[in-house]
């Protein structure tokens, strides 16, 4: 399949060569702008005021979620690891031009995680998903090497809830042959093709390869809120 390279365009929604040319230029344009920090929040009462559009970045922990806002964002220390004591439970917001705010969710799926720690998780991201008409998208990370978990089924399960659209990324391809990650994608195709709120377009992408890293930003570029007219 040889998909495995930066680049691509092939999976980008609805579109003809010309147009997936344009929306990869406007990704690689809008992320190559500068990014800030804007807070953490590990309160509901803390959340920022609405503002520009949000897209939430959610998955278990490991899956890749750091490795991917920092390939994103070609940075290699903006998002913290899971492994950052103290972060790993708190809402992070980045500014990303004036345009879109990309927002970091703690990861899931503790095995072992306290009862406790599970109802502040539950309570903060619920809230956060059912409060914020300017979420536009989730993109929910599936580490490509294991496909949906039941904890992934749960958060979909509080996304359909909170009638936010998602969008399944396969993280970590270059770990695994191709032919493979294409079949855990048509498994999570079918899947998520039961969920209403599941956009149908998964994206496969490795953070160390870069691939999909382009169609990402280019899907992302499209919620963004459009450049002021000089
Ligand atoms: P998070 O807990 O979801 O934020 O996950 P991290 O971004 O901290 O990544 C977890 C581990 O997976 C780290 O050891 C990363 O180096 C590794 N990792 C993340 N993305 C990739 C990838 O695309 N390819 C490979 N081979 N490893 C990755």
């Amino acid at each position: 399949m040889g998909d495995h390279e930066a680049g691509g365009g092939e999976g980008l929604t609805g579109s003809s060569p010309a147009e997936a040319a344009a929306l990869l230029e406007a990704g690689r344009l809008l992320f190559a702008r500068p990014v800030q920090f804007l807070r953490g929040i590990a309160e509901l009462d803390q959340l920022p005021p609405f503002g520009l559009p949000e897209v939430a970045f959610a998955g278990r922990s490991n899956v890749g979620k750091s490795s991917l806002i920092n390939a994103l964002l070609g940075r290699t220390s903006m998002a913290r690891t899971s492994n950052t004591p103290g972060r790993t439970q708190e809402i992070n917001f980045f500014d990303l031009a004036g345009r879109l705010i990309l927002v970091d969710l703690p990861g899931y799926g503790f095995a072992s995680a306290p009862k406790d720690k599970v109802a502040r998780w539950t309570r903060l991201v619920r809230g956060y998903l059912k409060g914020r008409p300017v979420l536009r998208r989730a993109v929910l990370l599936v580490d490509s090497r294991h496909g949906l978990k039941d904890s992934d089924r749960e958060m979909m399960s509080h996304l359909d809830a909170a009638a936010v659209v998602y969008q399944v990324v396969l993280t970590k391809v270059d770990k695994i042959k191709a032919a493979d990650a294409e079949a855990v994608r048509a498994a999570t195709a079918l899947e998520i093709a039961k969920h209403a709120a599941a956009h149908p377009t998964i994206i496969l992408t490795s953070s160390e390869k870069g691939a999909g890293i382009a169609d990402l930003r280019a899907e992302l570029a499209t919620l963004a809120q459009a450049e002021p007219v000089p």
